[in-house]
């Protein structure tokens, strides 16, 4: 069977961000190595669920799939809005980040140059090794059952939606992660606006899903839980933005456990929950304004933890307990909204010790001594016995544990990280005919003459 499945340089996993920025790394400079991506959706997009309506970006626009890693690049999304004839206009824009729809754009554009290497519409289901002809191979078996061989494989399926107890016992439509936003809500609106919704949480994307939801339906009473006492302000030092520099992962990756949580105790509010000043602002004003007009709809409610939901076909219940006072609260609502975020790699209640993916591989690779999985700087796992010819896999942004918050599912270092795979990826394919020789880039070059060309 498997003599007739071609055998690849690379096999990639989820053609987001992470990986569509590997793959424009590798064409720019290894074109010579053949690359394919499986992408589970039916086209290549940048979290569909959540393109709010007035929401911006997090990351400075430059910041994008190549900026970094090569400024001359024609896949930025400064050239994305000169060949979509926007640039003058979006530059005199008064925001000070592009919208989300806008960045969205950007990605389906450059993803739109790399279809002939994307296989859309193809979940990854299995993840194996076969040997054939004496060497080792993936062997990965999508859900419509393609199978796939490949030399090495990049795992980029972005991070597990966390859904945390007691939600996780509920299976109803009425009760779903902030992934699926729109289509849901969507579907339970469709004959009627809500009565009532809950949010659950105090993340930037929960601020963002209570005006939402707010301005969709004005007259609906949306009340944000959060366990913490309130919403917060975002850290956006520009001495802590350092944490979103390559020398923080670096510093990050040599320190020892207890130094790694320390880091993260201290970079925690410059990205997970707590939001930026226009949305926390513009809720405020809401609220205050209701408050004014006599009839409040927008709450927040701090301190609130729920021990138990229930869901039947017309509403969700949730009971609430007052953290500090122990009153019992209990809430009825059409549905709620879990901005709950996403499980990072640890052995913690709301981590998870690998993706789930590798699980079969998982006795394989080498671990840390708290369990979670040992990746190398340029994002290799490593198997746990060294003698093992485990083929060469690496993971592409899912590394926050083992290289700190600006190194895993943000955009921040996204170009920089497919550099550092690309070079990974060419070194352990050296053996192939053909594939040693790097293009070097513009940048090291330091010659406009020099860009690479880019085939597309
Ligand atoms: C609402 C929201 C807003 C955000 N805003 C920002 C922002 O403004 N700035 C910023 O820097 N970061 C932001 N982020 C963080 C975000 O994670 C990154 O921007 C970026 O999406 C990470 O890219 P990725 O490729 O690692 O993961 P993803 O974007 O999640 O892409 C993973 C891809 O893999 C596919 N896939 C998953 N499993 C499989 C499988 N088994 N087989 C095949 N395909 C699979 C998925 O369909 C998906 O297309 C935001 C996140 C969210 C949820």
């Amino acid at each position: 069977m498997s003599a007739s499945v071609p055998v690849l340089d690379i096999l990639g996993i989820g053609f987001g961000p992470a990986n569509l920025s590997l793959a424009i790394a590798l064409r720019e400079t290894h074109p010579g190595l053949e690359a394919r991506f499986l992408e589970a959706r039916p086209s290549p997009d940048w979290q569909p669920g959540m393109l709010l309506d007035g929401s911006d970006i997090q990351n400075h626009p430059s910041r994008d799939l190549v900026t970094l890693r090569n400024p001359r690049s024609r896949f930025s999304f400064l050239n994305y809005l000169h060949e979509s004839g926007r640039l003058l206009r979006h530059l005199n824009l008064p925001g000070e980040f592009p919208l989300r729809k806008e960045y969205a754009g950007y990605i389906r554009w450059a993803a739109g140059h790399f279809l002939n290497v994307v296989d859309c519409g193809q979940r990854a289901a299995s993840v194996g090794t076969v040997e054939q002809d004496g060497e080792q191979l993936y062997d990965v078996v999508t859900e419509t059952g393609r199978r796939y061989l490949s030399r090495t494989l990049v795992m980029a399926p972005g991070r597990t939606p966390y859904v945390p107890h007691p939600y996780d016992e509920v299976h109803s439509s009425r009760v779903f992660h902030l992934t699926r936003y729109l289509p849901q809500v969507a579907a339970l609106t469709a004959d009627r606006a809500p009565e009532a919704v809950a949010v659950i949480g105090g993340s930037q994307s929960a601020v963002e899903l209570a005006l939402d939801l707010s301005r969709r339906f004005p007259r609906t009473r949306v009340v944000t839980y959060t366990r913490s006492h309130s919403l917060r302000l975002k850290d956006t030092s520009p001495f802590s933005e350092e944490g979103y520099f390559p020398e923080f992962s670096a510093y990050y990756h040599a320190a020892s456990p207890a130094s790694r949580r320390k880091l993260d105790a201290y970079m925690q509010p410059t990205n997970y929950s707590s939001a930026d000043g226009d949305v926390l602002k513009e809720l405020y004003l809401a609220m205050y304004e209701q408050e004014l007009d006599g009839e409040q709809r927008l709450f927040v409610r701090g301190n609130h933890e729920a021990t138990a939901v229930s869901a039947d076909s017309r509403s969700v219940t949730i009971d609430f307990r007052e953290v500090h006072t122990g009153e019992q609260v209990r809430d009825t609502v059409d549905f709620a909204v879990l901005a709950t975020g996403f499980r990072n790699m640890g052995p913690g209640a709301h981590e998870e010790l690998h993706p789930p993916m590798l699980a079969p591989l998982a006795p394989r690779l080498a671990t840390e001594p708290d369990g979670r999985l040992e990746v190398g700087a340029d994002y290799r796992l490593l198997p746990a016995v060294p003698t093992d010819a485990l083929p060469p896999l690496f993971l592409n942004g899912l590394c926050e544990s083992s290289h700190g918050i600006g190194d895993a599912g943000s955009f921040s270092l996204l170009s920089l990280r497919a550099g550092v795979l690309t070079e990974s990826l060419a070194t352990a394919l050296a053996h192939r005919t053909g594939v040693a020789e790097p293009m070097r880039c513009a940048v090291e070059l330091g010659s406009a003459s020099a860009v690479p060309a880019v085939a597309v």
